[in-house]
């Protein structure tokens, strides 16, 4: 069976919103042993959307739709596929009031048009929707199968895992299993280098490499038959292989983000850590904080951009700053020194660079950082040259910072 995804939304047709609803569902259709053909992004215009299911319908057996279920007259998706099917559309009353439940539950009166909602395909089956007011439906017979389901990617998702994916299980006698482990410390040409000899010249299981600054991640995919398939087991034996190359810098078989694994390991050794960035500008503190229950081990950041800053608030010394300038190994050490004194915290990390495009020099030029790591046995300084644009350089600064504390509570694991 092969799959055509229809993005519906103007505003994905603009540069202000992009359609990420596809990439899960790809991502969910090839678990399931189904490929995606075709992508379509279309507007909220019942001409396009009524020739994208038409055309869809000549080269697919399955059309998945997201978008164009809300309550305004722009959201012609129902209408427009009951038109494709020459069905009609049926009022479901028990549909209307499970959304006047869901307004009552926020102390809210349904508004008139949310009727519109209750509206299902003759002949399609209605999916819940568990998050907002508008259900998905699914259509099946001898020559289509679609499923409509909503743009906000929080009430599609649940959509697809409680339902969907069930339904299209009994088309596919096949399965994708996919292996995943993230990488840090390593630039994707060493990656390649370590596991060439392993992963060159395979087609099932294969293998993709993707890089993020500061980052690679792999993936070892499999298509086979459910149970003991050759390739299944091929690519268990190939991401075995891979992970005993690699095993020193991986942070995660799940896919976690680097900072949700520090968290964890700042936790389970019952460290807390404090920051002091200039050049990040408070990226570091915000990628910690970005992961809910940071604050048992986030005591606090500063963002002390001005020498003034990194003496009042951190007590860099001035002759420090006048000596060797504010981005220099010399300050950035006293920066983590002085933050995890003045927080009492297990770790200190400093940060001192040129983020750029204007400020360096011949001598500092642009993308040069020093990180600091300070822990009650040492603080260690750790100058990189970054490169590329501003916010390149700010990420790479705050991975780099995130991968030096890594190194230090796996290496007391
Ligand atoms: P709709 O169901 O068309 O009312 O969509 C409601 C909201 O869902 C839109 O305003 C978008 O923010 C979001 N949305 C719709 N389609 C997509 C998509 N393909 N990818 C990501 N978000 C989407
Ligand atoms: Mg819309």
């Amino acid at each position: 069976m092969r799959a055509e995804i229809i993005a519906i939304g103007s505003e994905l047709l603009t540069p202000y919103k992009t359609d990420t609803n596809s990439l899960y569902l790809t991502e969910k259709l090839l678990e399931t042993g189904i490929k995606t053909d075709y992508k379509t992004i279309v507007g909220d215009s019942r001409e396009t959307l009524y020739k994208a299911v038409k055309d869809a319908s000549k080269r697919v057996q399955l059309i998945i739709t997201t978008g164009g279920l809300g309550p305004t007259e722009d959201d012609i998706t129902r209408e427009v596929v009951a038109n494709f099917l020459k069905k009609e559309l049926i009022l479901h009353e028990d549909i209307v009031s499970d959304i006047k439940k869901h307004f009552s539950f926020r102390k809210l009166k349904m508004p008139e048009i949310n009727i519109r909602q209750g509206f299902v395909i003759d002949g399609a089956e209605i999916i819940k929707n568990s998050v907002g007011t508008a259900p998905g439906q699914w259509y099946e017979d001898e020559n289509i199968k679609i499923a409509i389901l909503p743009g906000p990617p929080s009430e599609m998702k649940p959509m697809v895992e409680n339902f969907l994916l069930k339904k299209l299980k009994k088309y596919s006698s096949f399965h994708y299993k996919t292996r995943s482990m993230r990488i840090v410390g390593l630039t994707e040409s060493a990656v390649e280098e370590k596991i060439e000899d392993i992963i060159s010249g395979l087609k099932n299981p294969w293998v993709n490499i993707l890089a993020i600054p500061g980052q690679i991640e792999i993936n070892i995919m499999a298509r086979g038959k459910e149970g003991k398939d050759e390739a299944l087991l091929k690519g268990e034996e190939v991401f075995k292989k891979v992970y005993d190359r690699l095993k020193e810098h991986v942070f995660t078989l799940q896919k976690d983000k680097f900072e949700k694994v520090i968290g964890e390991m700042l936790l389970k050794s019952k460290r807390d850590i404090a920051v002091a960035e200039s050049c990040t500008g408070g990226l570091l503190a915000n990628r910690i904080t970005d992961i809910s229950g940071s604050s048992a081990y986030f005591e606090r950041g500063v963002v002390s951009y001005s020498n003034r800053a990194k003496i009042e608030m951190l007590k860099v010394k001035q002759e420090t700053i006048e000596k060797h300038g504010a981005v220099s190994k010399e300050t950035a050490k006293e920066m983590a020194e002085g933050i995890r004194k003045l927080a009492d915290t297990h770790y200190g990390i400093g940060i001192t660079g040129i983020a750029g495009p204007t400020g360096g020099t011949m001598e500092k030029p642009v993308g040069l950082v020093y990180i600091s790591l300070s822990t009650p046995e040492k603080t260690e300084v750790f100058q990189y040259r970054f490169i590329g644009r501003r916010e390149k350089i700010k990420w790479q600064s705050s991975q780099q910072a995130l991968y030096h504390l890594w190194k230090d509570l796996k290496g007391d694991e």
